[in-house]
């Protein structure tokens, strides 16, 4: 089994309330690090330098709901050695439980701050995914901000699976220890999967449409909207054909299921407390 991200066979997961760790909060079917961004950069680099491995998991409400109909994803992010909550309405969410995340760990955020780290430290780093213009590009935006960044080499996300092999292994030539893999959800999720063996690179997260914002070819929600949990009204205003139906039936579905525990919360709170 590949050292450090144990993907387990078919067998059932222990439920996810038993496995939950102290320093981890559990919301739905997700389980998330209670860490900072900054402390996740910390931990990063610190399992990087240790000489750890592991896959960094970045979970917002579309892809915890998704989850919930593909047990392969569920697995998968089960298995992560850390899961961050990529989303305000999760946060929320956390505080329900008594369980608070700190904030907001986003993907496209922690590439910023990991190749920051990544230049001061001279740890390679690896692009893997998006159209091959797009993965450039992110790169030249990458390497102007942070002065001295590794890279190791990128490369597109369009590839067949007889191709999925020399990529993987393209990355672990290239000595990366940092690898970036956007080719969106669950696709990037099964390539580094079955791939974790040919891999090479210490850490690996799964970003997304990552590249396309760093790029400049999408643009990402303004501060507020952010803040506001609705980073997904705004996808959705740019491309409504497509995303309609994903946010939909991803959104209410969350909060169907965020209202009813809560509601399960406070019945169970009001019968185990003793009147006065
Ligand atoms: N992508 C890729 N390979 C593919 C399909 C998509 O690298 O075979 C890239 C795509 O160019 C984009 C990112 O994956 O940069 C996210 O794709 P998409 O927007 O379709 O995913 P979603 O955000 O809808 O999950």
């Amino acid at each position: 089994m590949p050292e450090g991200f144990s993907m387990p066979s078919d067998t059932a997961q222990p439920p996810a309330s038993e496995a939950t760790r102290p320093s981890q909060t559990q919301i739905l079917n997700g389980r998330f690090d209670k860490l900072s961004a900054e402390q996740t950069v910390e931990e990063l680099i610190r399992a990087i330098r240790a000489g750890e491995r592991g896959v960094l998991s970045t979970v917002n409400v579309a892809i915890l709901m998704m989850m919930r109909s593909n047990a392969r994803l569920q697995r998968f992010v089960d298995s992560s050695r850390w899961t961050v909550a990529d989303g305000q309405p999760l946060v929320w969410a956390s505080h329900l439980w008594q369980q608070p995340l700190p904030e907001r760990v986003a993907g496209i955020d922690l590439i910023d701050q990991l190749c920051a780290r990544a230049a001061q430290e001279r740890i390679g780093v690896y692009f893997l995914g998006a159209e091959s213009g797009t993965v450039r590009a992110t790169v030249d935006v990458l390497r102007n901000r942070h002065r001295g960044l590794d890279v190791r080499g990128y490369a597109d996300g369009y590839f067949g699976p007889e191709q999925a092999e020399a990529r993987a292994k393209a990355v672990a030539d290239s000595g990366a220890e940092l690898l970036f893999v956007a080719m969106g959800v669950p696709r990037q999720e099964y390539f580094i999967e079955e791939q974790w063996g040919n891999l090479g690179a210490r850490i690996v997260i799964g970003v997304g449409g990552s590249f396309d914002v760093i790029a400049g070819r999408r643009k990402r929600a303004p501060a507020f909207v952010q803040h506001a949990g609705l980073e997904w009204a705004y996808r959705l205003a740019q491309e409504p054909r497509r995303l309609f139906k994903r946010y939909l039936v991803t959104n209410s579905q969350f909060l169907g299921l965020i209202s009813w525990s809560a509601i399960a919360q406070v019945s169970h709170f009001r019968r185990v407390t003793p009147r006065p």
